[in-house]
Parts: structure tokens; sequence; C-alpha cells
């Protein structure tokens, strides 16, 4: 698997000059586990959507650049009001994310007056401002089982969804009916089977993105930051990681004497590969493209993503 982008002498004089200019304006890079090789390397930290948004909290950093897709730039900004959140490129969007509007939300709790709202992080943030919860991969199951109400309306993700029914008493209404992420959703059980024989000792470790056919057939079923956790726990030595492919050089990195293998070759997503070093570096220099909410929809959204950090403290 080819790690670096591109030349990685380029790269590297890119990055000691991204280095430098972070220094000059006081900022702080945040990159998600999916970012390419070369971003993780110039981050301050790397991690999923949770560790990134705890490590937004209380920032001395007087700019935040954040190496992700939109909703998680959103976050950012949600948790430091104050703070001058901006992204290396504005169209690095999340597809699930867009598959819940306001108006199918609005109606399901319309529906069920009596349920509480627990949103996916991977929701923008007018939705989220309708959320009792927000919840990340990590901690879906426990915040929906944290909730007062027998019933939740739960979305956007289909798959994530499953995970979460198998391990809550509760009644989850999904809102929208068919919301997933290509790239996780995508992953097959042929291509498993496939990995597998190719790999007959490695265990196998999947997203709760995937289908359920896939976290049926895995291991261990984690977020991203679990994987990390799971895999340098275990005993085995070789892992199939059925996540988006930028995971596995974080993996690479952290644990240089375990081997792990794509489930997927196909498994990248687009829209996270949008961003590069080089807008890393204009985007700092810039300061620009900068994230803006309206202050109503950032207060009210802040209540759901604080719901969560204190709920997932717990226990
Ligand atoms: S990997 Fe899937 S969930 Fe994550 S940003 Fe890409 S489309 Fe969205």
């Amino acid at each position: 698997m080819r790690f670096y982008t591109g030349n990685k002498k380029t790269l590297m004089e890119l990055a000691e000059r991204v280095l430098k200019l972070k220094d000059e304006k006081n900022a702080v890079i945040l990159a998600h586990n999916y970012q390419v090789p070369e971003i993780q390397d110039v981050a301050d930290f790397v991690g999923d959507s949770l560790e990134l948004a705890r490590m937004a909290v209380g920032t001395d950093a007087d700019l935040i650049l954040f190496a992700g897709v939109d909703f998680m730039a959103e976050t950012a900004k949600i948790l430091n009001p104050e703070k001058r959140v901006v992204v290396p490129e504005r169209d690095a969007r999340c597809p699930m994310a867009e598959m819940l509007d306001l108006k199918t939300l609005l109606r399901a709790k319309r529906e069920h007056p009596d349920a509480r709202v627990v949103l996916y992080v991977n929701t923008m943030a007018e939705e989220k401002a309708e959320a009792d919860a927000v919840c990340t991969s990590a901690n879906a199951d426990k915040i929906v089982n944290a909730m007062d109400s027998d019933k939740v309306i739960f979305g956007p993700d289909q798959n994530l969804a499953y995970y979460v029914k198998k391990r809550t008493s509760k009644e989850v209404i999904l809102v929208p009916e068919n919301g997933m992420c290509s790239v996780h959703h995508n992953m097959s059980l042929e291509e498993l089977s496939k990995a597998k024989e190719q790999h007959p000792d490695a265990e196998v470790v999947v997203h709760p993105e995937c289908i359920p056919e896939i976290q049926e057939a895995a291991d261990r079923i984690a977020s991203t930051s679990g994987m990390l956790r799971y895999c340098s726990e275990s005993d085995s030595r070789e892992f199939i990681i059925g996540t988006e492919n930028g995971m596995l050089y974080r993996l690479k990195k952290e644990l240089p004497e375990k081997s792990f293998y794509p489930l997927s070759k196909n498994a990248i997503c687009e829209n996270m590969k949008k961003n590069t070093l080089d807008k890393i570096f204009t985007a700092l220099q810039r300061e620009a493209p900068e994230i803006m909410l309206p202050e109503e929809v950032q207060g009210r959204a802040l209540g759901g993503i604080e719901r969560m950090m204190e709920l997932s403290k717990r226990g």
C-alpha cells in the first residue's frame, strides 16, 4: 500500500513550512484518523471525532485548523465559539451527514413526542441543535442506553443503528431510513473472505458503520480509537481492518511490531482525501476558509455535545 501521496522530499519540506507557520500563528492542527499520512504527521493530535472534540476543548491556541470533514470542524467550532476554526478544504463534506435533513428529523420528533433524540456526530449543526444528545461510534450504545425514555430517535447511519439496537432494550427509530456511509457500507463479505484467505491468522476488526453481515463475521467491532486500543492490547500479531484505509497508517505508526491489512482496498473516503498539505499551508497563511455558524444554532448544538461528553465520561 502506498502511504505518502506525493514526492516524499517535497512533502517533508512543505511539512517543515507548515510546522513553522503553525508556531508563528499559535495554531493547533487536529487531524482525523482518515487523513493522508503527511497530514497526520504534522498534526498536534490525530484521533476520532470524540477524541478530537475533547482536544478542541480548552486548547490555548488562537487558531484551530481542522483536517477532516465539515461536521467535525463544525463540532470544533461549537465547542470553541470564541476561537477561529479553519479548514484546508471547504468542500470536504461527509455525504452521510447530509442524508439527515431537518424536515425529516422534525417530522420524527412530532410523530414520537415521547422519544429522546440521539444523533451521530456525523450530522450537521442544524440537526445537532435538535438532539438531546450527540454520540460517536465509540459511545453510541452507551449514550442511547443513558436516555431516560424507552424510545430513541437515532440517525443517520443504519449500520450503527443495527449495532446500537443489539446492545440496548430501547426502541430505536431510525432517521432517515437508509442513511449510510458508502465507504463502509460497500465493504463486502466476498472481500472479507478473500482477506481472510490471504491472512488466515489475522483477527478481523471492523467499524460499526459496516453492514450487519460484516459486523457479525468480525472478531471485534470498534470505533477507530477502539481499534487502536484493541489491536495494542490483543495478543494477535496480524489484523484485517474494516474501516477507511487512512486508519492503517495510524495503526502501523503506533504499533510497528504488528501487521495490518485492509478488508477492502476500495475503502477510501474521497472527501477526507480532499485535504492536502498544500491546502493546510494556504489555510494557515490566509486563516481561511473559516467555519461560521449562526449563534443560536451553535448554542443549541452545544447542549447535545456536552451531554455526550458528560455521559461518555461516566463509568
Ligand atoms: S468515511 Fe464515511 S462517514 Fe467518514 S467522512 Fe467519509 S463518508 Fe462520512
